[in-house]
């Protein structure tokens, strides 16, 4: 893909979404369909049988495969598949010459540092966001301003039940927030851990505890505690239509980003 094709003032973004037979891509696919200014000419998903992304009227056909995308006819690839898969697919559709939005979360210090250098070699850019919900964004800038006056800090996020990782990357990324806002040490207090699949986790001395059952969405409390006191944040994304907003204006910034890479959604708002 030439340089001029990212920036085609006055064209349309020529968007591809992988991973758009699951539950997030779908309504990527839908959302990117209906913003102005973005065209969707390509969907990704090991499920293509031959028909269009549900609910997108004369939408392209899915391929089964990155491979079987044309990176000359693509500006902007939104990814959304599985922890496992995300990291080789970016680094495909980098190869390919496309930039990228990632949603798909899963992706460690090691993973974002390599996607990072690929980025740079490829000369185009990678943006993610373990949440595009701009409540949750909202809530993890008000866990951090938190921290620095109550630093006992726990999280427990729920999510519905066909989840595969955990802890949430948003709740990770909560976590990385409200240590590096700390401006004292805390040392948790001990857990318990005769118990496997109650699902407990410290990550950076922030314990998380992560809720697994259907009916949830997405769902994050942060509760800090003092003295006779406790404070609760909460976010509650009650559809995947909450994330769209933020897939959107990604999708409109990640070609005129200053870095090969940026993580969060607070940068773009
Ligand atoms: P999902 O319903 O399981 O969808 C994942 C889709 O990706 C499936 O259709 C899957 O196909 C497909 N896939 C797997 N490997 C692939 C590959 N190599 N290339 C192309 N497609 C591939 O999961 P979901 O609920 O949509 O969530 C997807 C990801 O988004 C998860 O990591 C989740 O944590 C994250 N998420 C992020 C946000 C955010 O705001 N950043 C919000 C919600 C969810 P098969 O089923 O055939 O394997």
């Amino acid at each position: 893909m030439d340089d001029d094709s990212t920036r085609r003032t006055g064209v349309a973004i020529r968007v591809a979404v992988v991973g758009a037979g699951g539950r997030m891509g779908a309504e990527v696919c839908r959302a990117v369909d209906a913003a102005d200014g973005l065209e969707l000419v390509a969907a990704v998903d090991p499920s293509a049988d031959g028909t269009s992304p549900a609910g997108v009227e004369d939408g392209p056909t899915i391929v089964a495969a990155i491979g079987d995308l044309d990176g000359d006819r693509v500006d902007v690839a939104v990814e959304f598949t599985t922890p496992d898969t995300v990291r080789a697919n970016v680094e495909a559709l980098l190869a390919a010459g496309i930039h990228v939005v990632v949603g798909a979360t899963g992706m460690d210090g090691d993973d974002l540092a390599a996607v990072e250098g690929a980025a740079t070699d490829a000369d185009r850019h990678v943006f993610v966001a373990p949440n595009f919900a701009i409540g949750a964004v909202l809530m993890m800038q008000f866990a951090a301003e938190a921290a620095r006056h109550l630093p006992d800090i726990e999280i427990i996020e729920r999510h519905h039940d066909g989840k595969v990782d955990a802890p949430s990357g948003t709740a990770l990324r909560t976590a990385d927030m409200v240590a590096d806002a700390r401006t004292t040490d805390v040392e948790p207090v001990g857990g318990d851990d005769r118990h496997p699949g109650a699902r407990g986790f410290t990550h950076r001395g922030v314990p998380v505890h992560a809720v697994r059952l259907p009916g949830l969405v997405a769902h994050q409390e942060v509760v800090a505690g003092g003295v006779g006191e406790t404070l609760t944040i909460r976010h509650d994304s009650i559809d995947r239509s909450s994330f769209m907003p933020g897939v959107v204006l990604a999708v409109r910034a990640v070609a005129d980003l200053d870095a090969p890479l940026v993580v969060g959604l607070e940068h773009l708002l």
